[in-house]
């Protein structure tokens, strides 16, 4: 009974050293609850395993040894399918030999000389451990489609290498193809999987020559960790040569990130910034390589703080909404018709900041709802405000983001919001970017339609900014359409942009769509954009955005106007 429960605690190690000295050692720091057996090259090493096989609780295994070494004995072991589940540490001196051994499936690596005792029991202990849990990694895992390994594998391997061998200098990189969506909904998956294949080939063919494992995450991820380099622009030219070779008659644009090795960096936050890189050069076809900088990681910092911030911001009305107006410019005088409301962050530590600093942030988490749903109920009130001041209704504009477009309870909010002001749906304009409509047009489409038919105003923000063309404008649920300041910013000087002009104000016409130009700064401009029969004009040139005691002035100057007149 007692000898059964010893046996049990006692783990039958294999030490395999051509040095008597490396074993002695070992069993010498290792000593309690194991019981070892050794062998001193790759071939008696193989003949202990196969018939301790079944009470194997490890295998320590040194790498350079005479008749058979150590890469031999992994490989050996790990294609045999009643051995790989044995645990193996490799022992070595080099950093090189280590990464190729994590890569034939060793478990861990232990460093000789062997300086650090307790780190040997720790790492010995924790992979046997591992082992009988069954939750190590006892053989690589493979994304099917690439043969590059999967994440879990990945993230569990680039962790270990650089917690046991910190020294190992390893940069992070990532890899996107452009419009990977597009490509796919267009050619086909199959074709689109064609293109992971090769991409997946390339980089093991790379990978073959440089140092290094990579990973095919999702979808059109692939993620590097790479010895480190000081130049990946040969890389993306190679993938991206590749790319041009293979599928000659499709464009497949590569754009790639980079976070070189820093001095104690967890390679998963290394793969982050990798990411941030990779993101930020997303449509950016000229220059698809990024490196993680400086400027980046302030900057990341700075979102972080904005993250954290917002609630706060709301709840102690940082948040404020200024008016900007839109004048309406073919009467005889300008007539303020409506606003925009445009929010401002009145933050405590960084000052007044413009939608610019952190709309972009929230749209990509969701998050700028919150703002949204701020900024529409300041505007509805405001609505409501100046409804029983001056006995107007003047109609405000208030910015959509994809996220409410795309959010089932997006009617609901509006519907409640005009109840509680007392306001009906045609006070309150809703502009939704251009860009909104182009993915997923159909989900948008819908929204947009039903919101109009309950009476809201619908405009279509940045008309031209992005790919929406001419022509798909007859099938746009909308009223208004706003013209994206770049096509006003040249009017004066250059012919084409003027034509342009012309041409979007007489298709809307014959659509029966107001426009608005946006931007407009000049007096040119405006005298342009009223010879071309363009309705309503916002821009610097009549008014900034203002903070609504200023905004009141322009109405009580409107209503000046309006009595001079009928007078
Ligand atoms: P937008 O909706 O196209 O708003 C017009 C932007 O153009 C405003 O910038 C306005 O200040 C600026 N602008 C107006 N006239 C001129 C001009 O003559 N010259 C120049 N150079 N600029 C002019 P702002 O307020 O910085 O807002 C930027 C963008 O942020 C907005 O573009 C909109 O997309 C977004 N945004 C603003 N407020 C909100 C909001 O409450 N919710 C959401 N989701 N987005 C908002
Ligand atoms: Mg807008
Ligand atoms: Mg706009």
């Amino acid at each position: 009974m007692i000898e059964s429960r010893n046996l049990q605690r006692h783990k039958l190690t294999l030490v395999v050293d051509d040095q008597e000295i490396n074993r002695d050692a070992l069993e010498m720091i290792l000593a309690d609850g194991y019981e070892f057996i050794h062998a001193s090259d790759g071939i008696e090493a193989m003949e202990m395993i196969r018939k301790y096989a079944d009470r194997l609780s490890i295998v320590l295994l040194d790498l350079i040894m005479p008749r058979m070494n150590g890469f031999e004995v992994l490989k050996q072991i790990k294609s045999d399918e009643l051995l790989k589940h044995i645990p193996v540490i490799v022992m070595t001196a080099e950093k090189e030999a280590e990464l190729k051994a994590l890569k034939l499936g060793a478990a861990d690596f232990i460093t000789k000389p062997f300086d650090f005792p307790e780190i040997i029991i720790a790492r010995v202990e924790r992979i046997i451990e591992l082992s009988e849990g069954k939750a190590l990694i006892s053989a690589a895992e493979y994304d099917r489609l690439t043969g590059l390994y999967n994440r879990s594998f990945f993230l569990e391997y680039i962790n270990r290498l650089f917690h046991y061998s910190p020294g190992i200098r390893m940069d992070a990189i990532e890899i996107n193809i452009e419009q990977f969506h597009t490509i796919n909904a267009v050619n086909g998956r199959e074709f689109g999987d064609e293109i992971l294949r090769t991409i997946g080939a390339e980089i093991k063919d790379y990978l073959s020559e440089a140092e290094g494992i990579a990973s095919r995450f999702e979808a059109d991820r692939f993620d590097i960790y790479c010895a480190h380099q000081t130049d990946y622009q040969p890389l993306l030219e190679r993938l991206q040569e590749k790319m041009n070779a293979a599928f000659p008659h499709v464009s497949v644009h590569l754009r790639m990130g980079v976070e070189p090795w820093q001095e104690g960096v967890e390679p998963i936050l290394l793969f982050d910034r990798a990411r941030a890189a990779c993101n930020m050069v997303r449509g950016d076809y000229q220059k698809p390589l990024l490196i993680y900088d400086e400027d980046m990681h302030r900057k990341e910092i700075l979102n972080q703080h904005l993250l954290d911030d917002l609630k706060a911001a709301v709840r102690e009305k940082q948040l404020t909404v200024f008016y900007q107006p839109k004048y309406a410019i073919q009467g005889d005088q300008p007539r303020v018709r409506s606003a925009e409301a445009l929010v401002r962050w009145n933050h405590p530590e960084l000052g007044m900041m413009s939608p610019a600093q952190f709309v972009p942030l929230f749209e990509g988490n969701g998050l700028i709802s919150i703002v949204d749903d701020f900024v529409w109920r300041e505007a509805a009130q405001q609505v409501s405000a100046w409804h029983q001041k001056y006995g107007i209704k003047l109609p405000v504009s208030v910015n959509l983001s994809r996220a409410d477009v795309f959010d089932p309870t997006l009617v609901s909010r509006l519907v409640r919001l005009m109840r509680e002001n007392g306001l009906e749906f045609g006070d309150l304009s809703l502009e939704v970017t251009e860009s909104a409509y182009t993915d997923q047009a159909s989900v948008v489409l819908e929204t947009v339609h039903t919101l109009r038919k309950m009476g809201f105003w619908v405009e279509m923000d940045d008309f031209g900014s992005g790919y929406s063309s001419l022509n798909m404008l007859s099938d746009m649920p909308i009223d208004i359409l706003k013209m994206d300041m770049k096509f006003v910013r040249n009017i004066e000087s250059n012919e084409t942009d003027l034509r342009l002009v012309k041409l979007i104000l007489d298709i809307a016409k014959y659509l029966r769509l107001l426009v608005v130009a946006e931007g407009v700064e000049t007096e040119g401009q405006l005298s342009l954009l009223k010879d071309a029969g363009c309705d309503l004009v916002q821009g610097y040139y009549f008014s900034r955005p203002l903070p609504p005691q200023e905004f009141e002035k322009l109405i009580e100057k409107d209503i000046a106007i309006e009595k001079g007149r009928k007078k």
